[in-house]
C-alpha cells in the first residue's frame, strides 16, 4: 500500500528526515515511537503533502502512485488521512457541512454521486456511535472551543466518515483521558479491516494495549533506526530511549 524509499525531508533548510524507509501492506498497523524532535511529526506532515517540507530525495509510493506528485487534497481524496497533533479550528464552517463536502469530494473522485441530505445525515448517525461523539459538537465550528478531547474524536470521527485507505494518526492519545483514549481507540479498530491500514504516531505503550500494532518502529534523528513487534514498545516503556541512542550512535 505504501512504500517510502529513502525519504528526505528538509525544513526551514534544515534536513529532518534523513532517509526513511518503510513498507505499511494492508491490514496493518504500524506504531512509530522516537524521543521529542525525531521527525514524527514531520514524516506525517510530509505524507499530507504540507507545503512548508521540501522533499530533497526518495520516494513514497501509495497505491502504485507516487504520492509526492499528488497536490494534499488529491492524497486525501486517493484515500490517505491524516488525524493531526494539533487539530485545526475552523471559524464559521460546523462539522457537518465540512464532512459533508469532503465526503462528497471523495465520492466525485471516485466518480460516485454525491449523497442525499437523507443518507448522509443516517451514516453520520451511525458513525457518531463508533466515537460515542456529542450530536451537538457537530453543528459547532469545525473544532473551535473543542477541548482537546473532543477534537480527537472529532479527527477519528471524520476517519469514520471518509473511511481512509491509510490513516495517519500523530499522537491521536495525548491529552486524552483513559475514557476518551478507550473510546478513540474502540473507533479506530472498528474501523480497522484487510484492506486498510494504520500508522500511529505515540510516545507512549499505553495506547498500543489498545490498538495493537504488527510492527514498532523508533525514529530517531530522522531516521528509523529499529523495528519490531509489540513487544519492543514494551520495552522502550520500561527502558527509555537512551540504550537505542547507544546502540545506533556510531551509525548516526
Ligand atoms: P516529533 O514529532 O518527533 O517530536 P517533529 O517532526 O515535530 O518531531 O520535529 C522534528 C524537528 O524539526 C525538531 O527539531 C523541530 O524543532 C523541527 N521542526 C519542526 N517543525 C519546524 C518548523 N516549522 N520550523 C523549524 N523547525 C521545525
Ligand atoms: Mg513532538
Ligand atoms: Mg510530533
Amino acid at each position: 500500500m505504501l512504500s517510502i524509499k529513502n525519504l528526505h525531508a528538509n525544513i526551514e533548510g534544515k534536513e529532518i528526515l534523513r532517509g526513511i524507509n518503510l513498507e505499511v501492506k494492508a491490514g496493518e498497523v504500524h506504531a512509530i515511537m522516537g524521543p521529542n524532535g525525531s521527525g514524527k511529526s514531520t514524516l506525517a506532515s510530509v505524507l499530507a503533502g504540507r507545503e512548508e517540507y521540501e522533499v530533497t530525495e526518495g520516494s513514497v509510493e501509495f497505491l502504485g502512485k507516487d504520492l509526492l506528485e499528488l497536490a494534499p487534497e488529491d492524497r486525501a481524496r486517493e484515500g490517505v488521512f491524516l488525524a493531526f497533533q494539533y487539530p485545526v479550528e475552523i471559524p464559521g464552517v460546523s462539522t457537518t457541512n465540512f464532512l459533508k463536502s469532503a465526503v462528497n469530494q471523495v465520492r466525485e473522485y471516485k466518480g460516485l454521486p454525491p449523497l442525499d441530505a437523507v443518507s448522509f445525515l443516517s451514516m453520520m448517525k451511525e458513525r457518531m456511535k463508533l466515537v460515542e461523539i456529542d450530536q451537538s459538537l457537530l453543528s459547532r465550528s469545525l473544532n473551535e472551543g473543542f477541548s482537546g478531547g473532543e477534537k480527537k474524536r472529532n479527527e477519528i470521527f471524520q476517519m469514520a466518515m471518509l473511511e481512509p485507505k491509510l490513516a495517519l494518526l500523530d499522537e491521536t492519545d495525548s491529552g486524552l483521558d483513559i475514557d476518551a483514549l478507550r473510546i478513540v481507540s474502540q473507533g479506530v479498530n472498528k474501523l480497522k479491516n484487510k484492506d486498510n491500514a494504520v500508522v500511529v504516531v505515540t510516545h507512549y505503550q499505553r495506547l498500543l494495549e489498545y490498538i495493537v500494532p504488527d510492527y514498532v518502529h523508533v525514529l530517531y534523528k530522522g531516521r528509523i533506526v529499529k523495528s519490531g513487534t509489540k513487544e519492543l514498545a514494551l520495552e522502550l516503556e520500561e527502558k527509555g530511549y537512551d540504550w537505542i541512542k547507544e546502540e545506533v550512535g556510531e551509525v548516526l
